[in-house]
């Protein structure tokens, strides 16, 4: 890369250089951008400055290197104290992406903003392997014009996909994201200790496990999201008693075999309010209904 095609690239500090900032800062690199970075170990630069790096010695001096400045710290504790240690910050821009709650974001945006910073939230899609790669997803929220600015440069990391201009955003879908995978994960798991107690291998199954979830279970998200949407839930593919009546067939194969069912009765007792406040002949969709009113 000549130096020329180096210059246009946006400058970038990278505060944090555990498993995640380190990825992060690599990829800039990667891709010719003028990469300051600085970590509270020290030790954890000394790749990076081989690479090409400026290491700051201090957060003020990491702040002040660059016009884009991203965070990824353990938790808001610790991007507090980067932000505490940092100089004049006026007209800079400020992207987040150390995991939290979307209060927490809020209360960092306008941190950031009597600091004169603009503020973008973000939440990373996935683990330090997938960095760099534009297929996994960077969701951001928060200031429009840091998001337009340095689009760019957010490219780089991963797909930049922005929100709204409410800071919270970006966490409020990486919390219910990391929900959905933790259920399929268990899910998946729970079935495979079913299957894999015939003396089947879990490879075997996750090749069909994964062609379920993609060809058939996430065509049926998209039907039930439509339906969510609307507030009308038409049983005409498969009804809730239908389920729970299914779902019996996997508690008693998983009894069986000694596989735990503590999952799987929480599903069928979950249907099972569904269908006792009259959602029996409606669509599965219809079980957001029981979820929406928490138990008191
Ligand atoms: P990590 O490897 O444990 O790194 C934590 C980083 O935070 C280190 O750079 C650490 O510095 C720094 N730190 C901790 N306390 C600090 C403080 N008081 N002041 C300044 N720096 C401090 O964690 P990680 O996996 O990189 O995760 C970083 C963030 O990314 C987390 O919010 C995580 O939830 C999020 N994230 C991670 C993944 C993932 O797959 N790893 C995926 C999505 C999101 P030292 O080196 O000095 O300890």
């Amino acid at each position: 890369m000549s130096s020329t095609e180096k210059n246009e690239k946006t400058p970038v500090t990278v505060i944090g250089l555990g498993n995640m900032g380190s990825a992060l800062a690599a990829a800039l690199l990667e891709h010719g951008h003028p990469t300051t970075v600085w970590n509270r170990s020290a030790a954890k630069a000394g790749p990076f400055a081989e690479r090409g790096a400026v290491v700051a010695a201090t957060p003020e001096e990491a702040f002040a290197a660059s016009p884009l400045i991203i965070v990824c710290v353990l938790d808001y504790d610790a991007l507090y104290a980067v932000m505490d240690a940092a100089g004049p910050l006026a007209g800079k821009s400020l992207v987040n992406l150390t995991s939290g709650a979307p209060e927490q974001a809020a209360e960092a945006e306008a941190r950031a903003r009597s600091l004169g910073l603009g503020y973008l939230d973000g939440a990373i899609m996935t683990t330090p392997p997938g960095v760099g790669n534009p297929e996994m997803m960077f969701l951001y929220s928060g200031s429009a014009e840091v998001f337009e600015t340095h689009r760019p440069a957010l490219a780089v990391l991963g797909d930049p996909l922005y929100l709204g201009a409410e800071p919270g955003g970006a966490s409020l879908y990486d919390v219910a994201l990391l929900g959905l995978m933790w259920s399929a994960f268990t899910g998946w798991l729970h079935g495979t200790a079913v299957v894999t107690a015939d003396a089947t291998k879990a490879t075997a199954f996750s090749d069909i496990a994964v062609r379920w979830l993609t060809n058939a279970v996430a065509g049926f998200i998209n039907t039930y999201a439509a339906q969510v949407d609307a507030g009308r839930y038409p049983g005409d593919d498969a009804t809730v008693d239908v389920q729970i009546a299914a779902i019996g067939h996997l508690i008693h194969a998983a009894a069986d075999r000694g596989v735990d069912n503590a999952l799987p009765e929480l599903l069928k007792a979950t249907m099972e309010r569904a269908s006792a406040a009259g959602h029996g002949s409606d669509s599965y969709a219809s079980v957001i209904e029981v979820l929406r009113k928490a138990p008191r």
